[in-house]
């Protein structure tokens, strides 16, 4: 379908990467899209909210289920094969287990689920552990050791990676230390304090938004909010008389890249196998239906984040595309010294390999990131 986004962005990206591989081994080109994590508290939607984006059933949720550990999901571009059967053309594989393709998502889905635990005293003592480790092994190192690393291959998607970060707890339980929220809000800290690092701020509707944990984290991370997104899950489950209108437009607490509202699945919708598809159309009607959210149609619904999201990365990759070309003309420079130091004639011929991408290519694809699916998967035609 040409509304969707993928369509646009993901023959440019693969251009880029088509130029990148052919400048060789010697070059330290690369695209490097910007890695995306989802920073809030428990159950605030995290997780639903990374789901709708890759649009695919994998990753558990749940109110009493938490994300122990950060899973970095990585998102790998593997052009369709001719030859490849049926539904052989998309597969996750998990680092920690070398080799095996997983072809079925609900089987992705079983194998995070040991990571992942009931209640709050099996949280406390692993993030224990991973803020100890990591104090031990030096910044950032014991939190990576302790992360779930799945990529997922396929024609469909965006070489982009998402980060499912664990949630911030507020309550010491057990025998917790007192600074446990310190420890985890550190562990975070060490993913969204990055440059390149898109933070979603997630924030459920029905908590007081005004004190929102994934607000001042993210500010503390991203002052400026250059690559802040507030995402408001929630929105069906709000009192009733209550809206997020004046939120949704910053009047509360102003965002530079500004909030979207989204409604996710419910535990019920879960535990029934709602579709995604299902989801997304519930949630449109929801929009549709709430005179409330009436005129904010930019900064409502999954399609939205997605929108932005995208707008994001190509304006990433509008900020490359010189880099690239200089790197480009540097590479051909040397090639022609080369030539000229064996005495060969070498023709002069002006090639630019990125002339094929013009800014009428990345209009378009900015102009086209309004698909009506996700941002990071294009629907299967
Ligand atoms: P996480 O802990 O932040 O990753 O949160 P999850 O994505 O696991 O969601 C926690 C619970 O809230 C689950 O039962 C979800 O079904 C539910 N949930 C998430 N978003 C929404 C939403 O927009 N509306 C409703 N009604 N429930 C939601
Ligand atoms: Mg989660």
């Amino acid at each position: 379908s040409p509304g969707a986004i993928g369509n646009s962005l993901i023959p440019i990206v693969n251009r880029l990467h088509d130029i990148i591989a052919h400048l060789g081994n010697s070059s330290s080109a690369d695209l490097h899209l910007p890695q995306v994590a989802v920073v809030g508290s428990q159950s605030s939607g995290k997780s639903s909210v990374l789901e709708a984006l890759v649009g695919r059933d994998f990753l558990p949720r749940g109110s009493d289920i938490c994300t122990r550990r950060p899973l970095v999901l990585q998102l790998v571009h593997r052009p369709r094969r001719a030859d490849s059967p049926e539904g052989g053309e998309e597969w996750g594989e998990f680092l920690h287990i070398p080799g095996k393709r997983f072809f079925d998502f609900r089987e992705i889905r079983r194998e995070i689920q040991p990571f992942l635990f009931f209640g709050l005293e099996v949280l406390a003592s692993e993030m224990l552990t991973c803020a100890e480790t990591d104090k031990e092994a030096g910044e950032n190192k014991g939190v990576s050791d302790k992360q779930i690393r799945l990529k997922i291959f396929s024609p469909n998607v965006l070489d982009i990676t998402l980060v499912d970060l664990p949630g911030i707890t507020k309550v010491p339980v057990g025998d917790q230390p007192s600074d446990i929220e310190a420890r985890i809000r550190t562990m975070i800290f060490s993913y969204i304090k990055q440059k390149t690092c898109i933070i979603l701020a997630v924030s459920p509707a029905n908590a007081d938004l005004a004190n929102s944990d994934a607000l001042q984290m993210a500010r503390l991370a991203d002052p400026d909010g250059s690559r802040t997104i507030g995402v408001i899950t929630k929105l069906d489950i709000m009192d009733r008389g209550t809206d997020a209108r004046n939120f949704l437009l910053g009047n509360i607490i102003p965002l530079r890249l500004g909030y979207v509202g989204v409604v996710n699945r419910s535990q019920q919708d879960i535990n029934l196998n709602r579709s995604i598809k299902d989801a997304l159309a519930f949630e449109e009607n929801f929009f549709r239906n709430q005179p409330a959210y009436h005129g904010l149609s930019h900064c409502c619904g999954v399609p939205q984040l997605a929108k932005k999201l995208n707008q994001i990365l190509v304006q990433h990759i509008r900020n490359v595309l010189p880099g690239l070309k200089s790197q480009i003309n540097a590479e051909l420079v040397t090639v022609a010294k080369e030539h000229a130091s064996f005495g060969e004639v070498a023709e002069s011929k002006e090639i630019d390999p990125c002339k094929d991408i013009s800014d009428e290519d990345i209009r378009l694809a900015i102009q086209n990131a309004t698909g009506p699916r996700s941002a990071l998967f294009v629907p299967e035609v």
